[in-house]
């Protein structure tokens, strides 16, 4: 049974302009401890994808699926909050700009339970490579780099101790040196905790160097998708 498990979506957006199919009919699957990257130009339908996974597309989308499951459960609302974590494109923008880093990390975890927030929000930061904590647990995003900004996000998903992560293209808007340290940083998260990743990049390479399974988009539907080396070897 896989972690993931997506079966003929289907998302469509209306505008002014009229109706656009943005997603055709997909299928996936991510595996328990595993990371499935979806890779495609801008514009093929990845992100579509993985917020209707995370049940997060804009008011003018319509989805159809013949399932969305974790483990074999339909995603629900009350699912996509606590099992399914979403890390941002841009950290600097999705950090609100007016709690600190340690009350951001906290949010997630009121949701399970109020006692000992704080220490857990200081061992969350230090899992994920803040250096001095207990500074940076009061600071605010405009004080740390993008790059910290992204471990903070990164800690803020991993505190509701989500079964999978939703990546969305997490380093596009970092230095490339910042790049490979924040995607090491998902990778050991997912060995350490056993959870599964969703990876979506247009960046065939990253996907071949980080994904076990490659789902590759284009115009809205997969023309390709199986493990990583079959996948790579077949361009
Ligand atoms: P990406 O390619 O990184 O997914 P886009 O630049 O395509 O991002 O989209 C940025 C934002 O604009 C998203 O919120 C997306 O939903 C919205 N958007 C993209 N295309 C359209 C469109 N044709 N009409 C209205 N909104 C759009
Ligand atoms: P990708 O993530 O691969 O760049 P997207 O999922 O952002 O692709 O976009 C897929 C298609 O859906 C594009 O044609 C885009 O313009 C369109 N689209 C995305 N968001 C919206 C939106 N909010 N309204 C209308 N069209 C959109």
């Amino acid at each position: 049974m896989s972690l993931l498990n997506v079966t003929d979506l289907n998302v469509s957006y209306t505008t002014s302009s009229g109706t656009v199919q943005a997603v055709h009919g997909i299928n996936l699957t991510v595996e328990r401890g595993q990371t499935t990257a979806i890779v495609g130009e801008s514009g093929s339908g990845k992100s579509t994808s993985a917020l209707a996974i995370i049940g997060l597309l804009p008011d003018n989308a319509s989805v159809s699926a013949a399932a969305i499951t974790l483990t074999d459960q339909p995603v629900t609302p009350v699912m996509r909050g606590k099992r399914v974590g979403l890390i941002p494109q841009d950290p600097t923008n999705s950090l609100n700009p007016t709690k600190t880093i340690g009350e951001s990390v906290a949010e997630g975890l009121r949701i399970h339970d109020h006692a000992d927030v704080k220490s857990k929000v200081l061992r969350l930061l230090e899992k994920v490579g803040i250096d001095q904590p207990e500074i940076r647990y009061k600071q605010y995003p405009h004080e740390l780099s993008g790059g910290m900004n992204q471990r903070v996000l990164i800690a803020a998903a991993l505190a509701l101790e989500p079964d999978l992560l939703i990546a969305d293209e997490p380093t596009s808007a970092l230095d490339v040196t910042v790049q490979k340290v924040i995607l090491d940083l998902l990778d050991q998260m997912r060995e350490e905790l056993g959870i599964g990743i969703l990876l979506i990049t247009h960046d065939l390479a990253v996907a071949g160097d980080r994904a076990h399974r490659i789902v590759v988009m284009q115009q809205g539907a997969v023309v390709e998708e199986g493990l990583a080396a079959h996948v790579l070897a077949n361009p």
